[in-house]
Parts: C-alpha cells; structure tokens; sequence
C-alpha cells in the first residue's frame, strides 16, 4: 500500500517511477491466496478502516469503480464505523492499484548503494526473474523497517522499529464454518487467536474458507515450528469454529514483520539529503490507512525535493 500510493502519487506528478517488489504478486501484506476447491482466502489484512480526509477520497473513488465495498460496521455488531475489503480479496485491491505504472514482480532487491551521484539498487536472480540493476536520483524505501535498515546498511541509518508477528491458518472446509455474523471475530481472550474471518461471508471466496490469526504471543512462541506439527495444533485450537466441516485445504502463512509495535512518530523518515526515503506502516501506522498516508508523505517528501 505504501509503495504503490508513492508510485502513483510520482507517476502521477510526472516522475518516471519503477516498482520492485519481492512479492510474485503486488501487495505485500495485502494479500490473498487461492485453495482447493475454488476457494481463496485473505491471508493478511482482513478489511480496512477510513479517518483520514486524504484516504477517504481515495476509497470513495475504489468504491465507486467496484473495487472495494462494504462489509459491515463493526464485529459482531454495528459501531458506526465501516469496515471495507478488496471486492475480490486484497490481493485485488493491490493488483488494480498497478494499473499504469512500472511494477516489477519477482524483484528481490539485495542493495541500494551510491554510485556516481545516483542510487545504484540491485538484485540477483532468482527462480522467477534475472539480476537486474536500477539506476535512481531517488529510492523510496517501503519494506518494514528492519529490512529497509538492511538494504541501505553503510549508506544510511534509520532508527530500529520492532514488528510484531502473527501466523496466519487458512482452512478451505467442505461447507460452512461456525462464525457468526457478519463473519469475523476479533478475540481479545482467547488463547491461540486474535481474528478469525470467513472468507466466503466476506465476498471473498465462493465457498467456504476460513482465516485464522494467531496472537503474536503464540506467533512467537510456534515460530521455529515445523509446518505439519503447526496446522495439526492449530487445527484442533480452530475446531470450535470449523462447525464440524470436512477440512479440503489448509495452509500457513508467517508474518514476521505484521505490525509495527510502537510506530515511528514521523509519516515518513527522509535521509541522504533526500535522497533516501523510507515509508510503510511503520511510520504511517499499523493499518492499511497508516501505510497510505506514509506513502502518500514520502510521495510529498519526494516531489518537496525539487527534482
Ligand atoms: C496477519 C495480518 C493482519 C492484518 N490485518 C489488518 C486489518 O485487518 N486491517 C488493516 O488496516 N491492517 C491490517 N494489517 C496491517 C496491514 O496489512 C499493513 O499495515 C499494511 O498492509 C502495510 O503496508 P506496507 O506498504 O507498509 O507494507 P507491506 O504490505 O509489508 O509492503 C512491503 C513490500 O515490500 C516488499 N519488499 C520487502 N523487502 C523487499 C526487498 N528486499 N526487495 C523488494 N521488495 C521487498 C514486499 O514484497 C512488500 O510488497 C494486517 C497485517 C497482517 C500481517
């Protein structure tokens, strides 16, 4: 979200902008993932929230073209405050976001280095793409902090932010699970989860799939924890909501970095006399809202600048 909002905002003001991104699709965190049966799943942000005047006027226009709506007010009932999803998962949502710019999949960029005045940013081969270097006057950095740090190391330094992790548990079942209406939960007690979404009540999927987030505590915990021996004990904690359904699918996603624990009091941190920008909902706040006005900064950062 944030890179994409930078991206646009620069296209937009008619600088020539490239997107490099690990991910095989756009998205990030926003992310949703296909399972058997014709089921897909949101593996990482579930909905979003609007307080922002600046992102209001973005997800007016994504609602109008249909690509967001509504899901509810509020779990379990209504609180006055909308929650929107991508209308075909989130994953959508970042795809449409692409549309018009220079968005480069598959990158999985290993520095960025000063060479000669500008801002060499490199990467290797990989299964999906071949080395590649990108020459810049400007990068904005958007991965969470810690891989940012990483990447610009001997160039630049930005303070340490630490993330939260979470594992999601998705589950594709045979029919419907046992979450209420409007089919999401947000747990504050329980002791293995923090949400759990139905994919299908959602509009996401056509049949029947959960999302099961752990707490970061359990995230921590199981981290080291091979795959199998992981979904056969979160299978059992998720049982209760499963409603006695026959499990077609299942899969594990680890987010090490999920959410900033105490983000950065900056929209967006400039370093290297402008030269290096690093944004993300580390320094916007922990939402997809957060990452967009962190974007949107770091866009504003950019074009202050002069260039
Ligand atoms: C499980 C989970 C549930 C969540 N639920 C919600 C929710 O319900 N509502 C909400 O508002 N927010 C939620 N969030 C938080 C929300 O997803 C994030 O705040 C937001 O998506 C962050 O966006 P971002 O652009 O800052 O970072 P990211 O989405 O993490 O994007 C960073 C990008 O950097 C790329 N990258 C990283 N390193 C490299 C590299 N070396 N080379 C190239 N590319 C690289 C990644 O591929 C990624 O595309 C949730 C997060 C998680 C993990």
């Amino acid at each position: 979200m944030a890179g994409l909002t930078a991206a646009r905002l620069l296209a937009d003001a008619g600088q020539v902008v490239s997107v490099l991104d690990k991910g095989r699709r756009a998205g990030g965190r926003m992310a949703t993932r296909a399972m058997a049966g014709g089921a897909f799943a949101d593996h990482g942000a579930q909905f979003f929230t609007v307080r922002s005047e600046a992102f209001s006027v973005v997800v007016a226009r994504w609602l109008a073209e249909g690509t967001v709506r509504q899901w509810c007010r509020g779990f379990p009932s209504d609180d006055g405050h909308p929650r929107f999803v991508g209308a075909d998962g989130m994953a959508q949502l970042a795809a449409r976001m692409t549309v018009g710019l220079d968005v480069r999949q598959s990158v999985h960029v290993d520095g960025v280095r000063k060479v000669g005045g500008r801002w060499a940013v490199t990467w290797p081969a990989t299964r999906w793409a071949s080395a590649g270097l990108l020459e810049a006057d400007v990068v904005v950095l958007t991965p969470p902090a810690p891989q940012s740090a990483a990447l610009v190391a001997g160039q630049a330094t930005i303070p340490e932010l630490a993330y939260a992790p979470t594992i999601s548990l998705l589950v594709a079942l045979g029919d419907r699970p046992s979450v209420p209406f409007p089919g999401g939960i947000q747990l504050q007690d329980d002791p293995t989860w923090s949400w759990i979404g139905d994919n299908m009540a959602k509009g996401v999927s056509p049949v029947p799939a959960l999302t099961l987030h752990t707490r970061s505590d359990v995230a921590a915990a199981r981290w080291e924890q091979d795959n199998d021996a992981l979904i056969t004990d979160l299978l059992r904690a998720a049982s209760p909501w499963l409603g006695g359904a026959e499990i077609l699918d299942t899969s594990l996603q680890r987010w090490r970095y999920a959410t900033p624990v105490e983000p950065h009091p900056q929209t967006c941190l400039v370093r290297a006399e402008g030269g290096l920008v690093f944004a993300g909902d580390g320094y916007g706040g922990p939402r997809i809202e957060g990452a967009f006005l962190s974007g949107r900064a770091a866009a504003e950062a950019v074009l202050n600048r002069g260039i």
